[in-house]
């Protein structure tokens, strides 16, 4: 069976999905490609956490530029239902990092992102359950929160069918073809599709689809975990999203009623993404108790409730990639998103969309995110605002 469509989008996560439901939303025809189910990827097992707080101008405006979608579903995208739920989103920091902390939030106040930094006084109201003795100041951002990631990109494959793409799922893309330097087709195991643009968003398997073009993606795949705990009755209370790189390179935020969910702990490289157990690592509840229990004296006593695993794609910076790939006409990268690229989702798939008909993104500035900085002296994510680590 051959097929044809004037886009081919491989990976039906939320970087899929989102670049698809761009991609149909100007009249191009284009088809989806997912090996399994969508979302079946890093997505399934996200945090989904969406904040904008960053320590670099570029995916500051990436997450900002995402924030409405999420707010205003229906009104966007206007099919399904990504779920949204505002919890706030508090940043804790080395008090070495103060300086950092004060530039970043007037870096987003000057976006329009809705932040400030707050003293203990004020951090202790918003998070009365939180110790907080070491801790003299946050950044605080009130309309974060956290999303379905799953209804997120069910959301946006539907709104794409809708306007017409084709979801090809099970299919598995083996090969991609290609004649005189250019894309002219993607092979898989149920048909070849003619097609003369080719946007990879793989996630930890980008690498292999870069291979097949020929081309040496700098990703590899990495595996994070995250595990559910039960809050115990002295500390039921709600509480807001944190991102904590003082008692630990950690974040927690709230799950299902008297929930928490805890990440950031244990991740690391793995060789096949295929086979991963999609579970937790023996023992990860214990650290995840300590850590949490740090934080939220009372969570010592937290039941754990299960736990998992997801693979994504990690650049050699770890940060994402979207770009166009000069070395192939018509073949196109979201990848690397290195633990981050839920929050960014939507404003990927409308740069990716804009850069394929455009020529280049004009709602956002994209160029930090190509594959040049590899090549350049000066990355453009080492900045002075730049915290000392990059968790996830
Ligand atoms: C535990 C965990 C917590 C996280 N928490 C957050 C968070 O709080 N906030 C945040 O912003 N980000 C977070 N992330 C990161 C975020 O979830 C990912 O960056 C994002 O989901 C990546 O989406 P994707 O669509 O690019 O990749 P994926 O969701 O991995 O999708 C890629 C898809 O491509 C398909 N595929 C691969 N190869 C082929 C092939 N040959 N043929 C057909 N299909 C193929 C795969 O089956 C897969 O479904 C977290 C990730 C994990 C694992």
């Amino acid at each position: 069976m051959i097929l044809k469509s004037d886009a081919v989008v491989i990976g039906g996560g939320v970087t899929g999905a989102s670049v698809t439901y761009h991609l149909a939303s100007v009249g191009l025809t284009v088809i989806c490609i997912e090996k399994n189910s969508p979302a079946s990827g890093a997505t399934g097992k996200s945090s989904a956490i969406i904040r904008m707080h960053h320590d670099n101008l570029p995916e500051m405006e990436m997450a900002f530029a995402s924030l409405p979608y999420f707010q205003n579903w229906k009104d966007i995208v206007g099919v399904g239902d990504c779920d949204f739920r505002v919890t706030g989103c508090l940043r804790f920091v080395d008090p070495r990092d103060y300086e950092k902390l004060r530039s970043n939030v007037s870096l987003m106040k000057g976006l329009g992102v809705n932040t400030e930094l707050i003293c203990r006084n004020e951090i202790n109201q918003i998070a009365p359950t939180f110790f907080t003795d070491d801790v003299e100041m946050a950044a605080w951002e009130p309309e974060a929160g956290y999303a379905d990631p799953c209804g997120t990109t069910y959301g946006f494959l539907s709104a794409a069918e809708e306007k017409g793409a084709k979801l090809l799922c099970p299919a598995f893309v083996n090969g991609i073809r290609i004649e005189r330097g250019r894309i002219s087709g993607v092979e898989t195991d149920k048909c070849f599709i003619s097609t003369r643009i080719v946007v990879n968003a793989a996630g930890a398997f980008a690498d292999k689809i870069a291979d097949m073009c020929g081309f040496k993606l700098p990703v590899s795949p990495i595996r994070y975990q995250a595990g559910i705990f039960r809050r115990p009755l002295e500390v039921e209370v709600p509480h807001p999203t944190i991102i904590d790189r003082l008692s630990g390179q950690f974040y927690f935020r709230p799950d299902v009623t008297g929930h928490t969910l805890v990440g950031g702990i244990g991740a690391r490289r793995v060789k096949d993404p295929e086979n991963n157990n999609e579970i937790t690592d023996p023992g990860y509840s214990k650290i995840a108790t300590e850590m949490l229990s740090k934080r939220m004296p009372g969570m010592e006593r937290a039941i754990f409730r299960g736990g998992r695993s997801g693979c994504d794609g990690i650049s050699e910076d770890a940060y994402a990639i979207i770009d166009k790939i000069s070395e192939v006409k018509g073949c196109y990268c979201a990848a690397g998103h290195s633990g981050h690229g839920f929050k960014i989702a939507p404003a990927v798939g409308l740069s990716m969309a804009e850069l394929i008909t455009e020529g280049r993104s004009s709602t956002i500035d994209i160029s930090p995110f190509g594959l040049s900085r590899f090549k350049e002296v000066i990355n453009p994510f080492d900045n002075p605002n730049r915290y000392d680590e990059r968790g996830q």
